[in-house]
C-alpha cells in the first residue's frame, strides 16, 4: 500500500499522558487513537495487526474443535438478572434503557447470552460435547482505565464457552483449548507462562491464566525457584510452618501512641519490628461487617477473604461505618472486645504470636503484650494472607519469587453455576434431565497487541516479529523526485505485492530523515531503501531488529526476502 494515501500519523514525542513503551509507540507510530479514556479507534495500522492476532487466534481455536459465532453486545438486562450478576457484577457493567425504558447492558462477558441460547437450542447428550467462540468488542467501565490497550474501557476479545454431559468431557476440552492457547501465545513469539489462578467473578473452581511476562504487568505471579509451579499471587495458598515461641507471656497493657497511624510508625514508636504488632482491616463480606488480623508484616489477601466466605463482593468498609461500630479510626483497630456483629477472623501466622501489638479500639492508643487466644477470640483461623518471596512453594519444592506478569488469556471450569442459575438443561441416555457442565475461555485480543510491543521494541520504536507485523516488507523510495528511485520503487513495489509480499511503500514527498525515523517506529520487519545507487539497480535491504543491512541487487529481493521470512517462520 501506498503511504501516501494511509492514514499514518507518527509522533515526534511521547504523548503526556501515556506511561508505558506499548501506549507510547503504538500511539506514535500511528497505530491507535483515543477517542475517549479507555476508548480506543484502531488506525489502519493497528487494524492490520489486530486482524493478524485474530487469524491465529481463529486457526488454533478451530483446529481445537472451537466453531466460530457472533452475539450480540447489547444484552437484556433479565438474563443478567437470572445470574444474579445484574447486581453482582456491580459498576463494571456499563447498563443502558431502551426508548421503552427497558434495562440493557453492553456486554461485559457472554455467560448469559451464550447459555440462554444454548438452553433453548441444544436438549439432549447427543449435541454434546459443544464449543462455541466469537471475537468481539467487550466493555467493561474500569475503575482504572490505563495503559493504553492494556487496560480499556472497551476492548477485543475472544471469548469460547464450551457445554458437556460430563466433567470428563469438559477436563479434554479444557485440555484442548489449554493447548490451542500455548500454540497462540508461542505462534505470537510472545514469552508467557500459564499460572493457577482464581476463578474471580465467574464462579466454578480449576483456572489457568495465561501471563505475558513483562515488568509493566499488573499481575504477580508466584513461581517456585525449582519446579513448575506457578500461581497469580492472589491464589497461591500459604503453606509456611510456623514455629511455636518459647518466649513466656507478659501482662496485657494499654499504652498511648499518639498520631501513629501506619503499622510502621506504631512498630518505629513502640520499638518492635513489623511483625511483633497486629494489623486489624475492617472488611464488608456482602454484608458482614469482618475485621481481619494478620502480622504487621503480611498482607491480607481479599480473595482468599471472599473465597472464605463464599463471598460476592469484598471490599474494605468505609472509615466512618468503621468507627461508628468500633469506637476508633483506622490506625487504631484490634480485635479486643469487638462487638459482636463483627467477626473476628485472623490469619494462621497471627496464631502463633506472642507479646505482639495490636490497637486498642480507641483513638491514640494501642494494647502491648498481646496474645491471641488469651487476651480476645477468632472466630476462625485462615489462610487470609498474600504469599511472599521466600516462602516454601506449595508444591513443597523449592522457595517463592515473584515476576510480573500481564494477563492475556484465561481458561476456567465453569461446571454447572450458570446452567444451574438460567437452568440450561439436557436429557441423558435415560432421559434424565441433568444441568449442562460447562467451560469458559478468553483471551484479550487488543491486550496481546500491546504485550507484543512491550516485547518486541527498541530506543528507536516496534520491532514486530513477521507473522504479526503490518506489513513484511518497507519500500521507501528516498527521494521521488528523481526518476530513477520514484521508477525502481514503482518496480520492486509491483514485483512483490504480485508475489503476494505485503509491501507498505513510502512514496511520500517527505526528507530521508522522516522516512527512516517514521520506519524505525512503526518497526515492519525488513526494510528496502530505494537511494543513490537505484540507477544501477542497488537498493540496501535492512533487518528492522537486528539493524543488519547490505546491498542488493534488485534481482535478488526475491529470493533474500522469502528466505528472511522462511527463517522467521
Ligand atoms: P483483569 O484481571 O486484567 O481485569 P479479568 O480477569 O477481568 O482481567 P477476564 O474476565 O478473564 O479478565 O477476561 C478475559 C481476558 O480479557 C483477560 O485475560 C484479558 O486478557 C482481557 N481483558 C480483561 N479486561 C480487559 C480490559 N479492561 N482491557 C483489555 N483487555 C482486557
Ligand atoms: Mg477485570
Amino acid at each position: 500500500m501506498k503511504q501516501s494515501e494511509m492514514l499514518i500519523p507518527t509522533l515526534r514525542e511521547n504523548p503526556a499522558d501515556a506511561e508505558i513503551k506499548s501506549h507510547q509507540l503504538l500511539l506514535r507510530a500511528g497505530f491507535i487513537r483515543q477517542t475517549a479514556s479507555g476508548i480506543y479507534s484502531f488506525l489502519p495500522l493497528g487494524k492490520r495487526v489486530l486482524k493478524k492476532v485474530e487469524e491465529i487466534v481463529r486457526e488454533e481455536m478451530d483446529q481445537a474443535g472451537a466453531h466460530e459465532m457472533l452475539m450480540p453486545a447489547l444484552q437484556p438486562s433479565e438474563l443478567w438478572k437470572e445470574t444474579g450478576r445484574w447486581n453482582t457484577f456491580g459498576p463494571e457493567l456499563m447498563r443502558l434503557h431502551d426508548r421503552h425504558q427497558r434495562e440493557f447492558a453492553l456486554g461485559a462477558t457472554h455467560e448469559e447470552v451464550i447459555t440462554s441460547l444454548v438452553r433453548d437450542e441444544v436438549s439432549s447428550y447427543k449435541k454434546l460435547p459443544l464449543v462455541l467462540y466469537q471475537i468481539q468488542t467487550k466493555f467493561r467501565d474500569e475503575k482504572r482505565p490505563r495503559f493504553g490497550l492494556l487496560r480499556g474501557r472497551e476492548f477485543m476479545m475472544k471469548d469460547a464457552y464450551s457445554f458437556h454431559d460430563s466433567y470428563e468431557s469438559l477436563d479434554k476440552t479444557y485440555e484442548k483449548i489449554y493447548n490451542a492457547y500455548s500454540n497462540i501465545f508461542t505462534r505470537l513469539g510472545l514469552n508467557f507462562r500459564a499460572v493457577i489462578a482464581d476463578s474471580g467473578a465467574m464462579g466454578g473452581k480449576d483456572t489457568h491464566e495465561f501471563m505475558v511476562l513483562s515488568d509493566v504487568g499488573e499481575d504477580t505471579i508466584a513461581y517456585s525457584d525449582q519446579s513448575d509451579y506457578a500461581a497469580n499471587i492472589e491464589m497461591a495458598p500459604v503453606v509456611t510452618e510456623y514455629e511455636q515461641s518459647d518466649e513466656p507471656l507478659k501482662e496485657m497493657e494499654k499504652v498511648a501512641t499518639p498520631d501513629q497511624k501506619t503499622m510502621a510508625e506504631v512498630a518505629e514508636y513502640l520499638n518492635h519490628p513489623l511483625e511483633k504488632g497486629l494489623k486489624s482491616l475492617m472488611f464488608k463480606v456482602d454484608d458482614q461487617l469482618v475485621l481481619v488480623v494478620t502480622r504487621g508484616d503480611h498482607d491480607v489477601n481479599d480473595v482468599k477473604l471472599k473465597n472464605l466466605y463464599q463471598a460476592s463482593i469484598v471490599e474494605l468498609a468505609s472509615e466512618e461505618e468503621t468507627r461508628q461500630v468500633m469506637g476508633a479510626g483506622f490506625g487504631s483497630l484490634g480485635p479486643i472486645n469487638v462487638p459482636e456483629e463483627v467477626d473476628v477472623v485472623a490469619d494462621h501466622a497471627v496464631k502463633y504470636t506472642v507479646n505482639v501489638s495490636c490497637g486498642a479500639n480507641e483513638d491514640g492508643y494501642h494494647y502491648v503484650n498481646v496474645n491471641p487466644e488469651r487476651d480476645f477470640e477468632v472466630k476462625q483461623f485462615a489462610d487470609l494472607r498474600f504469599i511472599k518471596e521466600g516462602d516454601p512453594s506449595p508444591d513443597g519444592k523449592g522457595t517463592i519469587k515473584f515476576a510480573r506478569g500481564i494477563e492475556v488469556g484465561h481458561v476456567f471450569k465453569l461446571g454447572t453455576v450458570y446452567s444451574e442459575s438460567m437452568n440450561a438443561t439436557y436429557l441423558d441416555q435415560n432421559g434424565k434431565s441433568n444441568p449442562m457442565i460447562m467451560g469458559c475461555y478468553g483471551i484479550g485480543v487488543s491486550r496481546t497487541l500491546a504485550a507484543l510491543v512491550e516485547q518486541y521494541h527498541d530506543e528507536d520504536g516496534i520491532t514486530w516479529p513477521h507473522h504479526v507485523a503490518p506489513f513484511q516488507v518497507h519500500l521507501l523510495a528516498l527521494n521521488v523526485k528523481k526518476d530513477e528511485q520514484k521508477n525502481l520503487a514503482d518496480t520492486i513495489y509491483e514485483t512483490l505485492t504480485e508475489q503476494g509480499i505485503e509491501v507498505l511503500y513510502d512514496d511520500r514527498k517527505e526528507r530521508a530523515g522522516v522516512k527512516f525515523a517514521d520506519s524505525d517506529l512503526i518497526g515492519i520487519p525488513l526494510r528496502i531503501t530505494v537511494g543513490k545507487r537505484a540507477g544501477e539497480g542497488y537498493v540496501e535491504l535492512k533487518d528492522r531488529k537486528t539493524g543488519q543491512q547490505d546491498e542488493v541487487h534488485e534481482s535478488e529481493l526475491s529470493a533474500r526476502i522469502q528466505k528472511f521470512l522462511n527463517k522467521e517462520q
